[in-house]
């Protein structure tokens, strides 16, 4: 049986009580197919399996955006405990925030291009945030979607800059059969919205640089934010209406 923790007592008893490698999945819930392929790898992977589920303030720029972030608690429990997850966690900010955010993580270099351009101070809330929750659970391994790249990136630079004794282990992008990448914020796209969003995964991977796949987004109605090579990738995000996607691929 699945267990749950809400307050940070109990996920400290649970973790003192372990013996083995414990397997961590840091989430902000509303939980899809993407999120179970990270539970599913943690699974095979560890002795013992945590999923938080935390919406996290701290790395929302915009007041309406963190407002209107799906919650589905109830299914979410239904997921983990059908993959076998150990412990759910479900932390509140005033206790993960003793502080009120006085202190903070800040990288200042690639935090402050592509998303972190866009949105101001995100990454200082989840570098904080990940770090806070590293503390607490002391994972021997953590899991993380290449769909957000630039933010698994910065998270393998946290745990060398500071030492943390945390293995990162990337986890493929899981998309619908049209390409398009699931994300919670999913829910938001209209029907017609629906339709087009599969053409970002499309045209960065299919076109021949960054610059035609923005003229071809462009044409496809997406209202882009950035798309940009950086590395071997090409990182890319754009707005459909009010909603916000991001995505990525390999450069051939
Ligand atoms: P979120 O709840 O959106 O903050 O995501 C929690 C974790 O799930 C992050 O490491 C994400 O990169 C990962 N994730 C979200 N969507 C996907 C997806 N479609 N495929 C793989 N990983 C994902």
């Amino acid at each position: 049986m699945i267990q749950t923790a809400y307050d940070l007592e109990s996920l400290r008893s649970w973790r003192n009580s372990l013996k083995g490698s414990v397997g961590f999945v840091p989430t902000m819930g509303a939980l899809h197919i993407g999120h179970g392929a990270l539970l599913e790898k943690a699974r095979q992977e560890n002795d013992h399996v945590v999923l938080s589920v935390f919406v996290n303030p701290t790395q929302f720029d915009k007041k309406e955006d963190l407002e209107k972030y799906p919650s589905t608690l109830q299914q979410d429990i239904e997921l983990a405990e059908k993959v076998g997850v150990d412990l759910i966690w479900v932390p509140t900010y005033p206790q993960l925030y003793p502080d009120g955010f006085k202190y903070k993580i800040t990288e200042q270099d690639l935090s402050m291009k592509f998303c972190g351009a866009h949105r101001p101070g995100h990454f200082d809330g989840v570098l904080s945030i990940v770090m806070k929750l590293f503390n607490l659970v002391r994972p021997h391994c953590a899991y993380f979607g290449e769909k957000d790249y630039q933010q698994l990136t910065l998270i393998q630079g946290l745990v060398e800059a500071f030492f943390l004794d945390v293995k990162i282990i990337p986890v493929a992008t899981v998309r619908e059969e049209s390409g398009l990448a699931y994300s919670s914020r999913n829910v938001h796209l209209s029907s017609e919205d629906k339709k087009i969003a599969p053409k970002l995964f499309e045209i960065i991977k299919n076109s021949s640089s960054a610059e035609e796949a923005r003229h071809q987004l462009t044409e496809a109605g997406l209202k882009i934010d950035y798309v940009e090579d950086y590395g071997p990738r090409r990182l890319a995000a754009a707005y459909l209406g009010t909603t916000r996607l991001i995505d990525n691929v390999e450069l051939k």
